[in-house]
């Protein structure tokens, strides 16, 4: 098996088929010169100078008994079944997996592009001209877009807080296409958000797309401006279009719901490479699941492949009580929605791991780099090394999550949450293994024959 990328995706594919297929297969991971894997970093994090959360991209991938070749993947032929790369070396293979991420380019030109850790460093600079007062008015633009969007209102929030702390004459505000604030994640994420916006003082500009940023003005789709001294936006995502393998017109590669690339025999692809219309850390470790466990079935593992869920679902720390959240991320028509039980949802049994996300201004859990089952411990591991991060809780938040997918009837997702529960914490309590027992009867009798 030759893996290209060694992201989030990649990753979670490699010891996702090391679990299940364990020496069935031999494994390849492409992938370029990077020593460390950095996870990609909370928004709390460009806030605060601290050691960067890395992992040893080596270490792992020999972990897993796999090969390295390091390197880029430059094209596909699937008749011979060999990938080509930059350098010119052929690989043969048996099965490929394409991991590769997407490319971000400048959504708004002439603001800063916020791509995670590695802008931070622009993004203190930015700070420190606002605390010095050179600067006194911050925009945070989203245009139309694929990027995953709630960490910029993260950005705006803990800007608006920082300004009120400190008590400087500055205006922070969103500029977005939406018309709604974080109008995907559906009508009730909207208003908990909006409160908590109004609440902070950040000013809210809806349905207004921001073009490009000039001269102290911030041009806005529609023909309108807004005067401000700097904007931040998060990037846009491209497809990587490989030679060899079919692409939307962006460049992303069309997958089935097993990961597979239609008309490609043995070739899947996943994470943000693949034509979701959300580019999402849940759903590319999602996707990974899924391959690795149609690869390690055709290698003979007693594995039942199972389809990756198109639902990218978490929980939004807009106040005390955490709102569980659920978004289609696959179907490009659909509808933001709400999971609702019967009856109260079921109670925060979390309080200290809430309360710990909500001081560090976080709004969104997991984190991608919690999200896949595989790589989650590695994450972990990672975290409790560094001071600022809140290894612990990941469990209890794993379990509540559980919880509220099973409240919201999707026991396939409620039992997920308690494989990725274990795979970080251990057998389960008595109590939820209680809990799957009924889940998976529940998900049973809802089967079709
Ligand atoms: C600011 C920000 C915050 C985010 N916050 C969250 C969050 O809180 N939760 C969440 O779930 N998601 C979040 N996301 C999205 C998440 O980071 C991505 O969805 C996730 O990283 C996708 O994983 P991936 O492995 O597909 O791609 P990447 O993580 O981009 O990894 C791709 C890998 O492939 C390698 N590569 C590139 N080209 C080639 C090639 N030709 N050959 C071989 N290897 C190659 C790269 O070096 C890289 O290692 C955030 C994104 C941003 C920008």
């Amino acid at each position: 098996v030759v893996i290209a990328g060694a992201g989030v995706a990649g990753l979670e594919a490699l010891l996702a088929l090391r679990a299940h297929a364990r020496g069935r297969v031999a494994i390849r991971v492409l992938a370029p010169g990077e020593a460390f894997l950095h996870w990609p970093a909370p928004v709390a994090e460009a806030f605060e100078r601290v050691p960067a959360a890395e992992a040893d991209l080596t270490a792992l991938i020999q972990s897993a008994d796999a090969e390295r070749t390091v390197d880029l993947l430059g094209a596909v032929d699937a008749d011979t079944r060999a990938v080509r790369t930059r350098s010119g070396e052929r690989i043969g293979y048996d099965e490929l997996v394409v991991a590769v991420g997407g490319r971000p380019v400048p959504s708004v030109p002439g603001a800063l592009a916020f791509r995670g850790q590695r802008d931070a460093p622009a993004f203190r600079r930015m700070l420190q001209d606002l605390e010095a007062r050179r600067i006194s008015r911050i925009a945070f633009a989203l245009p139309a877009s694929n990027a995953w969007p709630v960490p910029l209102y993260e950005l705006a929030l803990m800007t608006a807080a920082r300004v009120a702390a400190l008590r400087l004459p500055a205006r922070v505000s969103i500029v977005t296409a939406e018309q709604a604030p974080l109008e995907r994640l559906g009508p009730m994420a909207g208003s908990a958000i909006a409160q908590l916006l109004d609440a902070g003082g950040v000013e809210l500009h809806l349905g207004a797309g921001p073009a490009s940023f000039r001269g102290g003005v911030l041009a806005l789709a529609g023909g309108g401006q807004l005067r401000v001294d700097r904007v931040v936006a998060l990037p846009r995502l491209r497809g990587p279009a490989i030679e060899g393998l079919p692409a939307d017109a962006e460049g992303f590669i069309l997958i089935d719901r097993h990961g597979r690339v239609p008309g490609l025999d043995r070739v899947y692809a996943a994470g943000d490479v693949t034509a979701c219309s959300l580019k999402h850390g849940g759903l590319a470790t999602a996707q990974a699941d899924a391959v690795a466990e149609l690869i390690s079935e055709r290698a003979g593992a007693p594995v039942q492949p199972r389809p990756f869920p198109t639902i990218v679902r978490g929980l939004l720390f807009a106040d005390a009580n955490p709102l569980y959240v659920r978004i289609e991320a696959v179907r490009r028509d659909a509808e933001p929605q709400q999971a609702r039980g019967d009856g109260p949802p079921p109670p925060v049994r979390c309080r200290r791991s809430v309360e710990a996300h909500t001081r560090a201004g976080t709004l969104w859990w997991p984190p991608s780099t919690t999200a896949g089952c595989y790589l989650a411990p590695h994450a972990d591991a990672g975290a409790r090394s560094r001071t600022s991060r809140r290894a612990d809780g990941s469990v209890a938040l794993t379990l509540l999550l559980a919880d509220r997918d099973a409240w919201g009837g999707d026991h396939a997702m409620a039992l997920r949450a308690l494989e990725c529960a274990e795979s970080l914490g251990g057998p389960l309590s008595p109590h939820y293994a209680a809990r799957r027992r009924r889940w998976r009867q529940a998900l049973a009798t809802a089967l079709p024959e």
